[in-house]
């Protein structure tokens, strides 16, 4: 039998070191305050960044902090950023504009910003000129830097900015303090080197780099040993996984291996670019007993002429025998999408088309957008820009259609008696939990069901959400 390669270790002894001396300052802080020493994360944008903050929070409770209830009472504030919109830009802006009063009153508290708005240099002059209150600036290539930064921070009383232009290495086993005990997002690659022509990621996330399947398929095997029963994978593109690794291995070769992990119930993955969706994969998701029948497509735009201006790599055409195919190979599948709409240069036209895919493609989610220029990119140098009401409008066209085919979907699945992995209690005492094709679902129970998957038959039918009554737990 060939050996499989074991996982290299990368946490250093250099690492450890400066952890070690971080819990020995943050304690003392804590004894002179009398009180344990609080933080508070915000994130904003993709689960790739969600899963970013739950590595930031085991750094930081391995040294010893602990989560505030309020983020005026913590010690130290993060706020993870996303730069794919200028709205979640500003959001942040906003936020830091606030906290500037707050630190008037409380100047020992820190503030740390990182994330992909920080990557921009436009960004990081208008923080460094505006925002001189921030105390730790960094970057996404270095989020395993911060227990070095801070103690920096703690020991200078300086502010400290360090971002990186590239990735140097893929770093295992940082500390993660993960959302919720039953499911996992586990990278499995990062950065992209597509390129579309509206998108600021590759220039803030910088090119694609996968890691070993022997570190992944360690990752998954200990987050199922821990009580794990579905696991989502991450990258930009998970069709290139693998591109680059010394191993001989595609992405459907790390799910024939993540596939066979005893105890692993559910397997979901995202993003998959339509240009790289290959056969083998499909023919994969058909059989496989693992992966949950759910997929995200990205469509951007339902116009060749819009999809070849984006830099996309595939046409209408090609994108609508892609569906085609899934759900041939998977007759249950959900398929989700991400819609752009008002991209320079887009006609009445382009629209027109854009709807019509939309509707025939019958998708179970659409996350819809209005184009938002980001400095950098191909995009948004070009002068052609689509006015502010016509985007709307056709904004508002767009999510009539896709609302109703969603809901269309939902009402579909009335009566019938789903497997619903019970995943938390919600606001309103119910039990939340995913459908396999991840429907959101609420229904009566307690708390000896979480981490389940029980049998849920849906009695109610709204467009992003179900509402079912337990049938069977085992
Ligand atoms: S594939 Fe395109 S949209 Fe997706 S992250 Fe890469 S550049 Fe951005």
């Amino acid at each position: 039998m060939k050996e499989e390669k074991q996982p290299e270790r990368m946490l250093s002894a250099d690492y450890q070191k400066t952890l070690a001396d971080l819990r020995l300052k943050v304690s003392q802080m804590a004894k002179q305050k009398d009180r344990p020493l609080l933080y508070h994360i915000t994130t904003y944008g993709c689960l790739m960044n969600e899963h970013d903050s739950e590595k930031l929070r085991g750094i930081l409770e391995t040294i010893g902090y602990q989560p505030a209830a309020k983020e005026d009472e913590a010690d130290i504030v993060l706020y993870n950023t996303c730069a794919i919109r200028d709205g979640a830009e500003q959001k942040v802006y906003g936020r830091l504009g606030y906290l500037k009063t707050v630190k008037r009153r409380r100047p020992e508290m820190l503030i740390a910003l990182c994330g992909c708005m920080t990557q921009q240099k436009i960004v990081l002059d208008k923080l460094q000129k505006t925002y001189r209150h921030v105390d730790i600036i960094f970057g996404t290539h270095n989020i395993y830097m911060f227990a070095e930064l801070l103690m920096a921070c703690l020991e200078t009383g300086e502010q400290i900015i360090d971002i990186w232009d590239k990735h140097q290495e893929i770093v295992e086993d940082l500390p993660i303090i993960r959302d919720n005990p039953y499911k996992a997002s586990v990278n499995i690659m990062y950065g992209c080197n597509n390129f579309c022509s509206f998108c600021i990621v590759p220039y803030v996330r910088g090119r694609e780099r996968s890691r070993p399947s022997a570190d992944v398929v360690a990752e998954v095997r200990e987050l199922v040993a821990q009580g794990v029963v579905e696991i989502m994978l991450l990258g930009q593109n998970v069709n290139s996984y693998g591109h680059g690794l010394e191993e001989d291995i595609n992405f459907t070769g790390l799910l024939r291996k993540l596939e066979e992990i005893d105890g692993l119930k559910r397997l979901r993955f995202m993003t998959s670019h339509p240009k790289d969706l290959s056969d083998e994969l499909i023919e994969f998701i058909g059989i496989s007993q693992k992966l949950c029948p759910q997929f995200h497509l990205p469509m951007q735009s339902g116009s060749n002429k819009v999809l070849k201006e984006m830099n996309r790599h595939y046409s209408q055409e090609h994108f609508m025998e892609l569906v085609a195919k899934l759900r041939k190979a998977r007759p249950d599948i959900a398929i989700s999408t991400d819609i752009i709409v008002g991209f320079p240069g887009e006609t009445e036209e382009d629209f027109a088309q854009t709807l019509e895919v939309a509707e025939k493609a019958e998708f179970d989610m659409a996350y819809t957008f209005i184009y938002s220029p980001r400095t950098g990119t191909r995009a948004a140098a070009r002068e052609d820009k689509i006015p502010d009401e016509v985007s709307k409008e056709r904004f508002g066209r767009l999510l009539k259609v896709v609302n109703q085919n969603i809901h269309k979907k939902s009402v579909a699945l009335l009566d019938t008696i789903q497997p619903v992995l019970a995943e938390g209690i919600g606001e309103n005492g119910k039990i939340r939990g995913r459908l396999n094709n991840n429907h959101l679902i609420h229904f009566d129970g307690d708390a000896s069901l979480l981490g389940k998957i029980v049998d849920v038959k849906i009695v109610k039918a709204r467009t992003f959400y179900l509402m079912g009554e337990l049938v069977n737990h085992g």
